[in-house]
């Protein structure tokens, strides 16, 4: 085995005491195999029953584990991102603590790595020993988040997932701290694909993704890719002023029409629809304002560059080119 670390795999701990240990040893034993150079990075997430301890005991035992505690719980995207910043691997991969995602895909995703892949993320085409609401949830959940972004954020993958080296560099360089790490990997781009994997049921224990967290995180992935849900006030906006000119427009033929001119019950109601659109029309015009202020906020580089091309090494690769052929 390589002493050097060519694979970091990342495991996120929030209260694991019952499958730590199953956990350590299907990915030591999926690691071994590759019979290269790894670390795994616990990464104990404020956990508060004995998840630390018998992490720290592994740690003992093994010298390829690290571990990093939280001094509370921070959150699942905030753990991935303190292991993706102590990582030192060629390649980055991400697992959950369960076993949901099973640790054997990793050979695969390690495949389509030295196939030039830079980042293979684990797609699931089913669900087993998942409750109904949770799998319809995020089912929506992510056809809502397609639809709302320009960013091409893969449907059915949670963070199961490797990273080349260039792209973990890249998504540690991004200062923002509300994270949907799933959405920036995609947002980062270079070469993607994705392996196909069952999501199993938990190996043990209860999710420690209560719906509040669940809800946390569909917000922070709606609200970093997407300022569409307070520009569609707008439209809402123009819609009902719309239906309000029409409407008064209408009361009003009505009124020549018969002589009468009276105020109307109608006519006030067309009236208050204008005034309502126009207002929903001010708010969507400020979440214009308002969605580019947190694009700003967010301080994303506007591009990432992935190799540069210069007149002079045009020249080499041309000279070495030619090198060869002669
Ligand atoms: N996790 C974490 N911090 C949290 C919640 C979860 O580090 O606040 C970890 C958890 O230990 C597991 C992974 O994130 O390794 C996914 O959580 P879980 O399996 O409970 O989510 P689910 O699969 O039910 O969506
Ligand atoms: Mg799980």
């Amino acid at each position: 085995m390589e002493n050097r670390e060519v694979y970091s795999i990342i495991v996120p701990l929030y209260n694991e005491e019952v499958v730590i240990e199953e956990s350590y040893r299907r990915i030591k034993a999926v690691m071994e195999s590759t019979k290269e150079g790894y670390e795994i990075i616990f990464v104990n997430d404020g956990s508060r029953d004995k998840t630390r301890y018998i992490a720290e005991n592994l740690c003992l035992e093994d010298k390829t584990i690290k571990l990093i505690n939280f001094s509370r719980n921070f959150g699942h995207q905030a753990a991935i991102t303190a292991g993706m910043n102590e990582a030192l691997g060629d390649a980055v991969v991400v697992i959950d603590a369960d076993l949901q995602d099973p640790p054997e895909v990793i050979l695969e995703m390690i495949k389509k790595w030295k196939q030039g892949y830079d980042v293979v993320y684990g797609k699931r085409t089913k669900r087993e020993g998942e409750k109904f609401l949770k799998k319809f949830t995020a089912k929506v959940f992510y056809r809502i988040l397609k639809n709302m972004t320009s960013v091409d954020i893969p449907v059915d993958t949670g963070d199961f997932r490797l990273i080349d080296r260039k792209v973990c560099d890249a998504l540690n360089s991004l200062p923002e701290k509300n994270r949907y790490v799933r959405g920036l990997v995609s947002w980062v781009g270079y070469k993607q694909t994705f392996v196909e994997f069952t999501r199993q049921g938990r190996f043990a224990g209860e999710t420690k993704y209560p719906f509040k967290k669940m809800i946390k995180l569909a917000l922070d992935g709606i609200t970093s890719f997407s300022y569409k849900p307070i520009t569609m006030i707008g439209s809402f906006g123009g819609f009902i002023f719309f239906i309000g000119i029409i409407s008064t427009l209408g009361v009003l033929i009505k009124n020549i029409s018969s002589k009468t001119a009276v105020l109307s019950l109608g006519l006030i109601m067309a009236v208050n629809f204008i005034m309502f659109g126009l207002i929903f029309i001010s708010i969507g015009i400020m979440g214009e304002y308002i969605g580019r202020i947190s694009d700003e906020a967010k301080e994303r580089p506007m591009y990432i560059i992935e190799s540069k091309i210069s007149y002079e090494n045009k020249m080499n690769l041309y000279n070495t080119e030619k090198n060869e052929v002669s």
